[in-house]
């Protein structure tokens, strides 16, 4: 029997994928059904699906189900200190946009998918705390134990199978590794008459070097914002962290100074910072992701990420998307599929966790800086002008054909050559764009 540990976003697509194969496949998740409980009726949590997690979706035929239930986002709109906005588009090239759509809505659908269209079984408030991979058997905290063949691990970051694999497997190694910056949800809501408070296709940021807030907007007319900052403060300085926000007026008084044009828009300010947890930020490295061709780490268990490329779903789908095309070719052979699984993916799971740490610095640090900009507005050019051009951010967000270990390789070296163009001009029309583009195709 194959079993799959987490109706996540990856088990849950897994599942749908096995289904569609006559693949008899049961599921089992910690927590209670999200669509009878608390979640379902609780606030909106808004992600990034883009062409990554879409092409995965197309293959179950859910893509176009999502993108109706999601709301593109055609740029960043920049918030400056003094609160003039500026949209960055993500792409010159038409059709070319990120969605932002609701992580609850899109488990959700993705649970029902599975268990309407391929009779799946989810076994709900079955939390998996062991696994005897040499035995084939799963212990979960109810003291239920379940014989399996073949185990997929898709139960997330604090993954229980990966902690039974580090107790007992010689060789396991597993390391995470934490900004010390963490995150809160925070809430814009809908106008009076149910609009949109600010601009409704945009992923708004208020980037301010040290510490950012963005938001993404809902289909209710509200926006689910994130503020980025460092959890404390360090010895002998006086920058802002959580652990100094300790009161509504200390609070209020940071947002009027950072955030002085989001503020009026956030009546419950105070309510929601003060009861929503703050969340850390970690990359996560193991090895190795196939045991003994029997149990097979997978999405955010085998390599949750820093979530500043939009990416780790989308990832989390491209490993099912990429499993499945393995299981085309050499059929139900788990002991070929699952090392070249490994093979495949890890290369290009490290590149997307190293580039969204690095797009942390850049979404930060980098998108109010004048050059930056220039380097922004003459990408958009590249990409309107010329079919093979395609900037870093597009190679990884819109390229489902390119490895990210290659959008990896080829953005870096094309945003060097960018930004050291763009710090010798004053202005892009200073800039001759056949010799750009004969320079960007000469470094290769
Ligand atoms: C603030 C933030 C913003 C993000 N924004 C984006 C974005 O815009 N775009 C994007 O692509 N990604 C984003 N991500 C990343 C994304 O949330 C994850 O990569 C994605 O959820 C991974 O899916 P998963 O199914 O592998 O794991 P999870 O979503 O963690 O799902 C794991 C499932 O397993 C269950 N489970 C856990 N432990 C056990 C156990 N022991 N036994 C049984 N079940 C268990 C859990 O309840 C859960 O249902 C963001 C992450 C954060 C923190």
């Amino acid at each position: 029997m194959v079993v799959i540990i987490g109706a996540g976003p990856a088990g849950s697509l897994l599942a749908s994928y096995l289904a569609k194969r006559s693949t008899a496949v049961e599921v089992y998740e910690s927590r209670g059904d999200m669509r009878v409980g608390e979640v379902a009726r609780g606030r909106s949590i808004n992600m990034a699906l883009s062409d990554r997690g879409i092409a995965a979706l197309r293959e179950v035929g859910m893509d176009e189900y999502m993108l109706n239930a999601a709301i593109p986002m055609l740029g960043r709109m920049i918030h400056t200190p003094s609160g003039e906005t500026k949209m960055l588009p993500y792409s010159g090239r038409k059709g070319e946009y990120i969605n932002s759509i609701s992580r609850a809505g899109l488990n959700a659908a993705l649970m029902t998918a599975a268990e309407t269209n391929g009779g799946v079984n989810i076994h709900f408030n079955e939390r998996c705390v062991d696994i005897d991979v040499a035995a084939g058997t799963v212990y979960f905290e109810s003291g239920r134990t379940v014989k399996a063949d073949i185990v997929f691990a898709a139960d997330g970051a604090g993954s229980g199978v990966r902690q039974s694999l580090e107790r007992r497997e010689k060789g396991f190694e597993s390391h995470s590794a934490f900004l010390e910056h963490g995150y809160k949800e925070l809430v814009i809501p809908p106008a009076e008459d149910g609009g949109f408070l600010l601009e409704r296709n945009a992923l708004h940021i208020w980037p301010r070097h040290k510490f950012m807030m963005i938001a993404l907007p809902n289909l209710d007319g509200s926006f689910t914002c994130t503020l980025f900052l460092a959890q404390k403060t360090p010895a002998g300085s006086d920058e802002p962290s959580f652990e100094k926000l300790t009161d509504a007026a200390t609070l209020t008084a940071f947002f009027e100074e950072e955030f002085a044009d989001a503020l009026p828009l956030m009546p419950t300010l105070a309510e929601d910072f003060f009861e929503n947890p703050v969340g850390g930020l970690g990359t996560l490295r193991c090895s190795p992701w196939n045991t003994r061709e029997r149990v097979l780490l997978l999405g955010d268990a085998a390599h949750a990420m820093v979530p500043f490329y939009g990416q780790g779903m989308n990832c989390a789908f491209e490993d099912v998307r990429e499993l499945n095309a393995l299981i085309d070719r050499h059929g139900e052979d788990w002991q070929r599929i699952f090392p070249e699984f490994e093979a495949m993916r890890t290369e290009n799971a490290a590149a997307i966790q190293d580039l969204a740490i690095e797009n942390f610095y850049e979404m930060r640090d980098k998108v109010s800086d004048p050059v930056f900009q220039r380097k922004r507005e003459l990408e958009m050019r590249l990409e309107q002008t010329y079919d093979d051009y395609f900037s870093k951010y597009s190679m990884v967000t819109f390229r489902e054909d390119l490895p990210y270990a290659e959008a990896k390789r080829l953005g870096n070296a094309q945003d060097e050559l960018l930004m050291s163009l763009c710090s010798r001009v004053e202005s892009v029309a200073d800039l001759d764009i056949e010799q750009v583009i004969a320079d960007i195709r000469g470094a290769r």
